[in-house]
């Protein structure tokens, strides 16, 4: 209000404000706007009666409100003072104007009483402003960034402005440079032309020429120039730094330079080396081009007078016997391939004299390609060395290094073999039983065996003093089988340097003593060793020890002694014999029982086989296997015949006394006595069988008669009379069983002596032997009806045999009356026919008592029972019943046989042959 009347008061000052092209408002200390001037609408677009009440800060733009009220509050703090803003604005019609404003805090004015803030849109001014600022600045960018120096001079040459290239070019800082003159930049002889130049320039002319700008540092920059008048008047000179062309230019004239100069230097190079090529001790040839056209041969070359007219021409024509060696091949390979070809001592054949005669040379060959500027090849350098001298005399040295080698070879093959010999000969020596010595020509041992040392005691540490020759002899103490000493000159290896060969039934036995004191009994062999002229060098003696066997002779000259007395004692006949049928030897008894010579039987004219009679053949023959495979035989009867056809009886044995020969010793026994003796036994046993047998019959007969007539006798009796009667008949029955004994065992006698006289006479029919056993086994069933004897018998329904069938019966009821009289009687009998092969068996098994291996054995003897108190049966015996059995089978070509042991039962068996046609598989 106070504002207002001041206003109004001071009309002038009013005037100013409502003129004013700013806009004017009075704040209070909050920004709430109490005035504001009229051209606040042409800034704002608000009226000041619009803006009057408002608080100026709504209106600024939220990004820079907080600042406003910072810098107003800040400004409260002072009276008097002002700050300008600028800041943004929202304009009535709602875009963002860019304002300035002013403020001054007037609020202790009494006359004012207000912050005064004058404003006015800078937006316009703000953003030519900028324009401005963008376009200096690009123009800016380009000056410094056309990568030249730009100097700008007033028309006299002084600089008036640089940009920072051309600062770097000179070295001088800006600052320095606007205080120069142009020509402070150019070397002092050059300035008159600079001068010449800027009246050019100065004419309106564009001037382009080449400088050095002296730098600051006093050293020269070469660089180009090109300058212009600037429509301000200005003189502007771009400026251009040459060196690194100048550079370029100088390096490519030194390069030119050197280039030339290298070529000189090629020249020479290649005039030295086409000089040495000419002086080198090899043959150089250089070809050209893949023809192979000879451009250059050295003096080697050409010294051969017809070699010269070859230069120029193509290697094929010059050297075509090289082409025909391969050569030209090996030229194209290393002009193709650019690999040199290296080849030592390569034969070749050239023709020498130009004659075309070809002789044999050798030659070190080195093949190089040629390369021309580009480095491709275009030519060859042959290098030839002739080596034909070297290569011959090496040819030499390794013929005869070879030479040297097989007889190295060849000597050390010798020795290698001679060594392996003596390896051999004393692996051989050491591997002997049989002692070794090798000795020199004195009679000094070179070597000995183990056995030698061994045989004669010798530590293996003794000192080799006790075997010279000397001392050797003296603890030898030779002697001769008899103990008689014997000279020196009887040692066996003074007698082999001698010359002798102990060897075969030369060899020697010697009595001597061994390093220990004792005696043994050597057998000594040996030969003298001679070397290739015959002389005796040495010998080898070999030394067996015989003592044992020397003790054994002695011990078997007396057991012979022994043998022999008994022998010639002629208590029974010897007789020694081979398997051949050789008789060796044959005693007196011998001779006598057999009625030939003793000369008969020992020239070999009579095979002792033969004498045996035919009967025996067979038993012979098996005891000739028993005592090859067992070593003896025991004693067997049999017969012989004797010189007069008459047979003798004889029990034989014999053992083997010498395996390898097949060579036996038999002892013969002769038996016509005990045959003859015997069978008058048994004439009179059958004969007492006989007179035994008729008055048995005749007995029977009567007690038979007088149990006929007790029956028959009337009754009733008197009670005494009955029991006599009684008495009478278990007397007679009594009578009767002892009768019937007698009878069985007369008849058993009988048997045996018929049979043992051969006078057993069988009817042989074909038979079923199944028939046979299943009879007999029935008949005994039905004595012995309490026991159980059990029949086995085969699938077959006949087993034909060629039998007695009465006989065969005979034979198995005597197994079977022994089993059931010797097993005890709970147990069963079992018996068995089976087909085996080509023959019947019948066997009967019992759970009796059983038989010792000797017993089994003795059983088929007769009269043999066996001891035991206990087996004696109800009805006695004789021991007869399996020898009968026996003779029986034995008739039928069959055999008998037992299995038994002690207490386990017996089986008792026998076979019969099949009948022929119907035996089976
Ligand atoms: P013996 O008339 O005594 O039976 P044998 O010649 O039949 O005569 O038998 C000779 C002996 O063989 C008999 O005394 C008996 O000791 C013995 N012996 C025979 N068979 C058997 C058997 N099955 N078991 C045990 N011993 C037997």
């Amino acid at each position: 209000m106070s504002i207002e009347v001041t206003m109004h008061s001071d009309r002038r000052f009013r005037a100013i404000i409502e003129r004013s092209s700013d806009a004017i408002s009075l704040l209070t200390a909050e920004g709430t706007v109490t005035y504001a001037s009229p051209s606040t609408r042409r800034v704002t677009g608000y009226s000041a009666e619009e803006l009057v009440g408002r608080n100026g800060f709504t209106l600024l733009h939220p990004e820079e409100l907080e600042d406003a009220r910072q810098q107003l509050t800040a400004l409260l703090e002072r009276p008097g003072d002002f700050i300008t803003l600028e800041r943004r604005f929202r304009h009535a019609d709602g875009t963002w104007h860019r304002v300035e404003v002013t403020l001054t805090n007037l609020l202790d004015d009494p006359e004012v009483g207000a912050v005064v803030c004058n404003y006015r849109d800078i937006t316009q001014r703000k953003q030519g402003q900028e324009r401005l600022l963008q376009s200096e600045e690009r123009y800016r960018v380009l000056v410094e960034q056309a990568g030249v120096g730009m100097f700008v001079t007033d028309l006299q040459g002084h600089l008036v402005e640089v940009n920072e290239v051309g600062c770097q070019l000179c070295g001088y800082s800006r600052e320095a440079l606007l205080t120069m003159h142009i020509q402070d930049l150019i070397p002092e002889e050059d300035r008159a032309a600079v001068r010449v130049e800027i009246e050019r320039l100065r004419a309106g002319e564009i001037t382009r020429s080449q400088w050095y700008m002296k730098r600051k540092d006093g050293s020269l920059l070469p660089v180009g120039t090109t300058a212009n008048q600037l429509s301000t008047g200005h003189l502007l000179v771009i400026v251009r730094d040459i060196s690194h062309r100048i550079r370029a230019e100088q390096a490519r004239q030194q390069l030119l330079a050197y280039e030339q100069a290298a070529r000189a230097e090629a020249e020479a190079a290649r005039a030295r080396l086409y000089e040495f090529l000419h002086q080198a001790p090899a043959r150089i040839i250089a070809l050209r081009g893949p023809e192979h056209r000879v451009e250059f041969a050295n003096a080697q070359v050409l010294e051969f007078e017809h070699y010269a007219d070859r230069v120029g021409k193509p290697f094929r024509e010059g050297w075509p016997e090289l082409v025909e060696q391969g050569i030209l091949a090996i030229l194209d390979e290393v002009y193709t391939t650019g690999t040199p070809f290296i080849g030592t001592g390569v034969p070749l054949k050239v023709d020498r004299t130009g004659e075309g005669v070809l002789v044999e040379a050798y030659f070190n060959l080195v093949y190089q390609p040629l390369r021309n500027e580009q480095g491709d090849i275009d030519g060859l350098l042959l290098s030839a060395m002739e080596v034909t001298e070297q290569v011959q005399a090496r040819r030499r040295v390794e013929e005869l290094n070879r030479q040297l080698e097989a007889e190295k070879d060849a000597l050390r093959q010798a020795k290698q073999e001679a060594e392996a010999r003596a390896a051999e000969l004393s692996a051989t020596f050491e591997a002997m039983t049989e002692g070794v010595i090798v000795c020199d020509a004195r009679g000094e041992i070179r070597y000995t065996n183990s056995a030698y040392r061994s045989l004669l005691a010798l530590e293996e540490d003794a000192d080799s003093s006790v075997l010279q020759l000397d001392h050797r002899f003296e603890w030898l103490a030779l002697r001769d089988l008899e103990g008689r000493p014997l000279p020196k000159e009887q040692l066996a290896t003074l007698r082999v340097l001698r010359g002798e060969r102990l060897s075969g039934i030369h060899t020697v036995d010697h009595l001597c003593r061994t390093h220990k004191g004792e005696d043994i009994i050597l057998n000594v062999g040996g030969a003298p060793i001679r070397d290739a002229a015959g002389r005796i060098v040495g010998g080898v003696i070999v030394f067996h020890d015989v003592t044992r066997r020397r003790q054994l002779e002695q011990q078997l000259q007396h057991s012979e002694r022994k043998l022999r007395s008994l022998v010639e004692s002629n208590i029974f006949g010897v007789w020694v014999i081979d398997d051949a049928g050789h008789s060796y030897e044959i005693n007196d008894r011998l001779v006598q029982l057999l009625g030939y010579s003793k000369e008969e039987l020992l020239s070999g004219t009579i095979r002792w086989q033969q004498l045996t009679s035919p009967e025996y053949q067979e038993a012979q023959a098996q005891t000739s296997k028993t005592i090859l495979s067992t070593g003896a035989f025991l004693p067997y009867e049999k017969e012989y015949l004797r010189k007069d056809g008459s047979r003798v009886p004889v029990l034989v044995a014999g053992a083997l006394i010498d395996q390898e020969r097949a060579i036996g010793m038999a002892v013969i026994l002769d038996m016509s006595e005990q045959k003859a003796a015997e069978r008058r036994k048994q004439e009179f046993l059958s004969m007492v069988s006989h007179e035994l047998r008729t008055p048995l019959t005749s007995i029977m007969g009567f007690i038979d008669l007088a149990l006929l007539c007790s029956d028959l006798f009337p009754r009733p009796l008197s009670p005494e009379a009955e029991q006599l009667l009684d008495k009478m008949e278990t007397g007679l029955k009594r009578a009767m069983g002892q009768v019937e004994v007698e009878t069985r065992l007369v008849e058993e006698l009988l048997e045996v002596s018929r049979l043992e006289l051969l006078k057993f006479e069988l009817s042989l029919q074909r038979e079923n032997l199944i028939t046979i056993v299943q009879e007999t086994v029935t008949n005994q069933q039905q004595a012995a009806r309490t026991r159980h004897i059990e029949l086995v018998l085969p699938p077959e329904e006949q087993v034909p045999v060629l039998a007695d069938a009465g006989r065969i019966g005979q034979a198995l009821t005597n197994y079977l009356t022994n089993a059931l009289k010797y097993a005890p009687v709970d147990q069963p009998i079992s018996v068995r026919l089976e087909v085996t092969g080509t023959v019947a068996r019948v066997s009967v098994r019992d759970q009796g008592p059983g038989l010792t291996p000797e017993q089994q054995q003795r059983v088929w003897e007769r009269f043999y029972q066996v001891a035991a108190p206990d087996r004696q049966g109800p009805d006695g015996g004789l021991g007869l019943g399996l020898a009968i059995a026996r003779a029986i089978i034995e008739q039928h070509q069959g055999q008998v046989g037992v299995e038994s042991a002690p207490g386990q039962g017996s089986t008792f068996w026998f076979t019969v042959p099949l009948a022929d046609g119907l035996i089976q598989a």
